[in-house]
């Protein structure tokens, strides 16, 4: 199993609900997108799949038949002037009805449609420049309803004791001295966290989040180095915590939808800032405690 679908497993495993919406990814996460094809131009070339080195593509023997009813052709036409032609007739002579895809008979080279499996695309844009005939876009958008599909809502467990569990990553050049100051300072936060030491915010992997919920934790958090002060690029915009920042938004819209909504945060410390590290903490374990206990501790008990 490789990295996206060990990544995709997760999600579904810690999934507590059906979810709904196709999530908008932001611009600087990567490895996220959702193939839009239109069928209409396709000369069924293969280029694409040719291309695809995830096999994410592949070719459907079917006709979309109601894509090429309903295609508006561009002002300056298709490339290939024949297929132009076809689809204007057969606009032309549509009467009434349901019109079906249909199969394509066998050797009819040319006719066809591009099949693409969201979960296992990795949105490298690789087909898109390789289609000569402009069928492809990749879009900023998670299809999360397909990847995670119906979900079963874990039975609720009654807890009467209960404190958060909390695993709060920490940066190695700056939360973790943050928590350390806090200490000599003899400041006094929730022990409810558990720290993991990380080279920097940046390098907290999806996974591990995931890996985190799925074993019952209460909430993420993650912490770093003050914006613009990444020890791993300073104020560039690609620098860890600007870009684990983005990441951790993208994930937070995905805990939405999958029932886990306001289990994963984010801030920042610098090394000097122990007040401001026991202020963070105190207020996610806050949070937590006003969400409840995770949903996933149900699952766990009815799979131990
Ligand atoms: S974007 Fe990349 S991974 Fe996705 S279908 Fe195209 S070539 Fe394959
Ligand atoms: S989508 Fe483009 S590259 Fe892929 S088979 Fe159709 S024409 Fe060829």
């Amino acid at each position: 199993m490789d990295k996206r679908e060990r990544l995709i497993q997760k999600l579904r495993n810690i999934a507590v609900q059906t979810p709904t919406a196709i999530l908008e990814v932001p611009e600087k996460v990567e490895g996220f997108g959702s193939i839009k094809y239109r069928p209409e131009p396709c000369s069924v070339c293969k280029k694409c799949i040719e291309a695809c080195e995830v096999e994410a593509l592949d070719i459907d023997f079917t006709v979309q038949l109601p894509a090429y009813l309903d295609a508006t052709i561009p002002e300056g036409g298709f490339r290939s002037k024949n297929r132009e032609t076809l689809i204007s007739l057969l606009q032309t002579l549509k009467g009434e009805g349901d019109v079906q895809a249909i199969s394509v008979p066998t050797g009819l080279a040319g006719y066809g449609s591009v099949v693409w499996f969201t979960e296992k695309c990795i949105a490298c844009n690789k087909c898109v420049e390789a289609c000569p005939e402009d069928c492809l876009d990749l879009e900023k958008q998670y299809d999360l309803p397909t990847i995670i599909g119906d979900v079963v809502t874990p039975p609720s467990i009654s807890i009467t004791e209960w404190e958060p569990f909390i695993i709060c990553f920490v940066c190695w050049e700056c939360s973790h001295a943050a928590a350390d100051l806090a200490g000599l300072m003899h400041l006094h936060y929730p022990a409810n966290i558990r720290t993991v030491r990380v080279p920097c915010s940046g390098a907290v992997e999806p996974i591990q989040i995931m890996t985190a919920m799925e074993n019952g934790v209460d909430g993420v958090l993650v912490t770093g180095c003050l914006l613009s002060e990444c020890h791993y690029g300073g104020d560039d915009p690609l620098a860890g915590n600007f870009m684990q920042q983005d990441f951790v938004h993208f994930w937070q819209s995905v805990f939405e939808e999958i029932g886990l909504g306001g289990r994963l945060h984010i801030d920042f410390a610098s090394a000097a800032m122990g007040i401001r590290f026991t202020e963070i903490v105190t207020e996610f374990v806050e949070r937590i405690k006003k969400i409840g206990p995770s949903p996933l501790r149900g699952k766990l008990e009815v799979e131990s």
